[in-house]
């Protein structure tokens, strides 16, 4: 396991690499070319509180699919209602044809406002969709490429708001106004900007991972104009694709790679985000039961399932909690039908913990250039910031929070760091979006 534990010297030169992937991104000449892809978003400012109104939400892309009504009552209250259905997405529609997608999701919508009795209601929607999209304006994206367990066909480079507008219309039977698409990141950001001023980073560990933060627009050389911030979408998740993380990737990190949907691609996030996390996990525990290091030799279906071991059953294995952990490690082994000794249940604790923890440090290596590049944009001596977070990991494994954070301060001593957990902010956060653009809309009309 040793080539899974990272130096602390280790993590902070994976931040400084990641820094400058970041300017790649960011300059005109090599943005083509950069793996990092850091694509505008057209959000210029977070919530300021004032923000009011009703609307829609559709979340895309993390572990539930989901459609929302969310009330914004910023009046005073700075308060945010939201009533919320997840809907099933089967694999079959995941894999299969875009149009099939899109008019589920279109499908969906409809069974949502039929319950709530709001099919006449022209309401506006925002559309969370949580892939790498290269951004026109707020209503106006385009698929770079599937992510996750999506591969739906016939949806790469094309507008996604297009193709659900198409799946609406085609039914007829209601109208939706559709303002804005953004990020998970983006909504995360936006959600917790509500409840605090100096939220300007967003971050994402759950099914995938990904971050974004408000730049300078200065520094945003493809688009024009100077003046102000906008916030930009890292998709930190195809970091390494272009070869630059070889030196820490182990052989199990190829063979996950190897046998996943998107071989080549998100190759950070296959170290880090919860799709994959456990079958980390699982692929180690096989290598070392066939070299008769584990489970006496003996391997079994289950435990040669790629999926069979869950990124959740990490959580309650990896505990402070040594004898609840080891009594869960044994549950799930056994799950798996292996018969497994004490010896097997330390063991298998062990790689969980250190799966979990490289994953926390290489999170925090990326989040720290985050908070590097904040501070340099505006020559603070000490940063205060905010960092909203949503995602699975983040939210139901406390080690893995708890790491994290402790990796951040760690690296960068000098910044006032404060992680904000969002309920369902990626998923809010789009209704947050079309909040500030209304609110926007308004004040351009008084
Ligand atoms: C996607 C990002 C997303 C992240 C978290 C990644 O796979 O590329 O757009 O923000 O997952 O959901
Ligand atoms: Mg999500």
């Amino acid at each position: 396991m040793h080539q899974f534990q990272l130096s602390d010297q280790t993590i902070m030169d994976i931040s400084l690499r990641f820094r400058r992937e970041m300017d790649k991104g960011l300059c005109r000449d090599t943005n083509p070319t950069a793996v990092v892809k850091m694509l505008p978003t057209y959000v210029h400012s977070t919530p300021d509180g004032t923000e009011q109104g009703e609307f829609l939400a559709l979340d895309l892309g993390g572990s539930n699919f989901r459609v929302l009504l969310v009330r914004v009552m910023g009046n005073g209250e700075q308060k945010v209602e939201m009533e919320n259905q997840i809907y099933d997405i089967p694999e079959h529609i995941m894999r299969g044809s875009g149009s099939k997608l899109f008019d589920h999701v279109a499908d969906c919508l409809a069974n949502f406002l039929e319950k709530k009795g709001m099919k006449n209601k022209k309401l506006p929607l925002g559309f969370t969709f949580s892939f790498p999209c290269q951004q026109t304006k707020l209503d106006e994206s385009f698929l770079l490429s599937w992510t996750k367990g999506f591969k739906s066909s016939g949806v790469e480079g094309k507008d996604v708001v297009s193709l659900l507008r198409k799946s609406i219309e085609k039914r007829g039977d209601f109208e939706i106004d559709i303002v804005a698409v953004i990020n998970d990141t983006v909504g995360t950001m936006m959600t917790c900007g509500f409840d605090d001023r100096f939220c300007e980073i967003g971050l994402i560990v759950g099914t995938g991972t990904n971050a974004c933060y408000m730049e300078h627009m200065r520094n945003i050389e493809l688009l024009d104009g100077d003046e102000g911030r906008m916030c930009i979408n890292t998709e930190w998740g195809a970091f390494g694709d272009d070869g630059a993380l070889e030196d820490i990737r182990t052989e199990i990190d190829r063979e996950l790679d190897a046998g996943s949907l998107n071989s080549g691609n998100q190759l950070f996030e296959k170290m880090v985000s919860g799709m994959y996390q456990g079958e980390l996990v699982r692929l180690i525990l096989v290598k070392m039961a066939r070299e008769h290091l584990m489970f006496k030799g003996k391997t079994t279906p289950g435990l040669l399932t790629t999926g069979h071991f869950l990124t959740s059953y990490i959580y309650d294995i990896d505990t402070e909690k040594l004898e609840e952990g080891l009594a869960s490690t044994e549950k799930v082994l056994r799950g798996l039908d292996l018969d497994p000794t004490a010896e097997d249940c330390k063991a298998t604790r062990r790689v969980c913990h250190i799966i979990s923890k490289r994953a926390a440090h290489l999170c925090a290596a990326t989040l720290v250039a985050l908070l590097r590049q904040i501070r340099d944009n505006k020559a603070a001596e000490k940063l205060r910031t905010t960092i909203g977070v949503d995602g699975s990991v983040y939210k139901n494994h406390n080690a893995f929070s708890r790491r994290l954070n402790k990796m951040v301060r760690r690296l960068v001593p000098d910044c006032d760091v404060r992680f904000l957990l969002s309920q369902h902010g990626s998923s809010k956060g789009a209704a947050m979006v079309t909040a500030v653009a209304f609110r926007f809309a308004a004040q351009q009309a008084e």
